[in-house]
């Protein structure tokens, strides 16, 4: 059941209900899939992601990005992809300024760990990388291994001791690694190095953009070759010192349920939790609100919905129910 297929015509006529009474309806979409060397099997043992492809890494499960820009699901804007409702409908979305979508949600299934890298801010990018935006990310851990740790930040002191440590390979004395535990939930800045590590499945909101600085790979050979690293980029944008873990990682397990509550407040976004169990009506009306289900199902306004779908609430939408028991992802843009 649910709009993870796009066969799913039983969802599609709910929708179409659903806009007779409110106008715009909630916009269903059609995750990209992508393969990654460091991908698993877990986006669709656990998500149920119908694809044939193996090495599975990555679900764009929001995305406008020319490299992975979602099919539109409900009937009324077949064809449609999420960057063109963006330029045709903004009356959807609330007032931005932008050209582009602002946001791109993902799921990360790491089955290896993905290299270490940083990625630049928005001036950075737009000089540097054919006007693209940079990147403020954040992830939160659905799962991981006992005793698993994330690659967040490094221990350099000045911008030439981060320069040494570099250039003598010493990355076990210059990479901070953060304990984490499932229910984790982390920002990261533009310029802050990060790496996922094997065995972690996150749900990554960040800025829509795919400008990635590899600054080390492990030493690794993909197909006999080691993969392109970007040092001298990478040294131009890590932040020195880095900012400390406290104000990086927070424990969301012990929050109460049928609950929003918010994980973080940034210039591009605000990213927020609920964990259900019942119902709960609630209003989220200035801008469009991002939601993925991360565990179990349940509705959004009568329409059934599950671990794995991916969904858009318009702006002015007015009141919304949800009912079930699922954990939800949400989040919404600044007109940054
Ligand atoms: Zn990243």
């Amino acid at each position: 059941m649910g709009a993870k297929m796009m066969q799913n015509g039983d969802v599609i006529q709910r929708t179409l209900t659903i806009e007779k009474k409110k106008g715009y309806p909630i916009l269903f979409l059609q995750p990209v899939l992508k393969s990654m060397v460091w991908g698993g099997e877990r986006l669709r043992t656990d998500f149920g992601y119908d694809t044939l492809e193996s090495h599975l890494g990555e679900c764009w499960g929001i995305s406008a990005h020319p490299n992975g820009d979602c099919q539109i699901l409900n009937v009324e804007y077949s064809g449609k992809t999420l960057s063109r409702m963006w330029q045709e409908e903004p009356g959807f979305f609330g007032k931005f300024h932008s050209s582009r979508f602002p946001l791109l949600t993902k799921i990360i299934d790491a089955k290896k760990d993905l290299s270490i890298q940083v990625h630049p801010d928005d001036v950075y990018a737009g000089e540097r990388e054919y006007g693209s935006l940079g990147k403020m990310e954040c992830w939160y851990v659905v799962d991981c291994p006992a005793k698993a740790e994330l690659v967040v930040g490094h221990e350099a002191a000045s911008k030439e001791e981060l320069e040494q440590m570099v250039q003598q390979g010493k990355w076990k004395e210059l990479l901070r690694r953060v304990p984490i535990a499932p229910g984790d939930f982390i920002q990261i800045d533009p310029g802050t190095i990060h790496a996922i590590t094997g065995g972690c499945l996150i749900v990554e909101t960040q800025q829509n953009s795919d400008i990635t600085y590899r600054l080390y790979d492990y030493d690794r050979k993909v197909d006999g070759k080691p993969r392109e690293l970007h040092i001298q980029q990478s040294l131009d944008v890590i932040q020195v010192p880095s900012p400390s873990v406290e104000d990086s990682v927070q424990h969301t397990q012990e929050q109460p349920k049928n609950y929003w509550k918010s994980l973080v407040d940034c210039q591009y976004y605000q990213v927020y939790k609920l964990e259900l169990a019942g119902s709960l009506t609630f209003t989220h009306n200035e801008t469009f609100f991002n939601v993925t289900v991360v565990e179990g199902q349940g509705r959004v306004d009568g329409i059934p919905v599950e671990k794995g779908e991916h969904f858009i609430i318009p702006a002015i939408y007015g009141k919304v129910r949800v009912e079930g028991n699922m954990t939800l992802l949400a989040s919404d843009a600044k007109d940054a």
